[in-house]
């Protein structure tokens, strides 16, 4: 009689054990949240129309992100649709919009990466593919790779149905301009071009927590401007710019790209939410704060941690970004910390 009891009890015990994992593992709530870029972004600085026009592109970003997330849809169809509303809009550094490299030609960065299995497709150094992040999604998808560059990538791509355009589809005056300017200023400060510093980056990504309790990040850039040609920055590397893993979190970046290969921030974010138990915006306040920022470097990242807490942190005067989650938390802004 006795064993029987024990018996039972030890049952009992697993299962509820069992329930409990299953509850934590599984948030039932989804969450997105997309940037467009860290940088000298201040009040004033923008017309009431320019704005709008970013306030309305980020939310049309995130509506695209979201609406897939609302219907059960996968994280990381969430997060690529979000990036490809991005890249099409010339507002920013990535798609058409991007930015020009010191040689008058743009070089694309893009990487996606998926938290359920912790596969991931990456591109860099593309110059005709006219969304890099479905290249992406293509390299990650049907091939055993995780990452391809140049012609070998703009050849996958075409193969795999991306759309292929002339470089200068990229091309806008705005990034002529900033080019010229980028130009005329090399030389005057010793090291990498200082001016990249006050300069917006306006890289794109997104990271997203599905119903599932999935998760996944993106980047996608055109680098940054003036760069050198064959320069690859931070965006399309996994572990640097993009990374994703259900067990910790998701985390997309922007910002000065040499720095941020060099503290493999996206990955050192994760670290952070996985062995040290770090919820999302410590795990991003230490990254920015207490290391990117000593290095003189600039930035700004964009994090969802296990539970589906949201967070955006960053060491310039602004960043562009929108977040949306089932549990009614959204909003939309681009200056200082206390613009929400
Ligand atoms: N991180 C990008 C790069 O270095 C630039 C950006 O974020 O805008 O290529």
């Amino acid at each position: 009689m006795k064993k029987l009891t024990y018996l039972f009890v030890v049952m009992l015990m697993s299962s509820i054990s069992v329930d409990a994992q299953v509850t934590m593992a599984v948030p039932k709530n989804y969450a997105i949240v997309v940037h467009g870029g860290a940088g000298g972004i201040r009040k004033g600085q923008l017309t009431a129309e320019e704005e709008q026009a970013y306030k309305a592109a980020l939310e049309k970003a995130i509506a695209a992100g979201e609406e897939i997330l609302k219907s059960g849809g996968k994280a990381v169809d969430a997060v690529e649709k979000a990036i490809t509303v991005l890249e099409d809009d010339t507002l920013f550094n990535a798609g058409k919009g991007a930015v020009f490299a010191a040689n008058e030609k743009h070089e694309l960065d893009a990487s996606i990466m998926n938290g359920a299995d912790l596969n991931a497709g990456a591109v860099a150094g593309v110059t005709t593919i006219k969304n890099p992040i479905l290249a992406a999604r293509a390299v990650m998808d049907k091939s055993q790779h995780v990452m391809f560059g140049g012609k070998g990538a703009e050849d996958f791509a075409e193969k795999n149905g991306c759309e292929i355009v002339e470089n200068e589809y990229f091309s806008t005056k705005t990034n002529k301009a900033r080019l010229e300017k980028a130009k005329k200023n090399e030389g005057k400060k010793s090291g990498l071009n200082k001016d990249w510093q006050s300069d917006k980056y306006g890289t794109v990504g997104a990271v997203a927590i599905d119903l599932e309790g999935n998760m996944a990040a993106g980047t996608s850039t055109g680098g940054m401007v003036n760069k050198k040609h064959g320069r690859i920055g931070d965006s399309p590397l996994i572990g640097s710019g993009t990374y994703a893993d259900n067990i910790s979190g998701a985390v997309s970046c922007t910002g000065w790209g040499e720095y941020f290969i060099r503290l493999g921030m996206a990955k050192a974010i994760c670290d952070r939410m996985e062995l040290q138990a770090l919820k999302a915006d410590e795990a991003a306040r230490t990254m920015i704060h207490d290391k990117l920022a000593p290095m003189g470097a600039t930035g700004g990242v964009i994090v969802i941690d296990r539970y589906g807490n949201m967070a955006i942190d960053f060491n310039t005067a602004g960043m562009f970004r929108a977040w949306a989650s089932s549990n009614g938390k959204r909003g939309v802004a681009m200056y200082g910390k206390d613009d929400k």
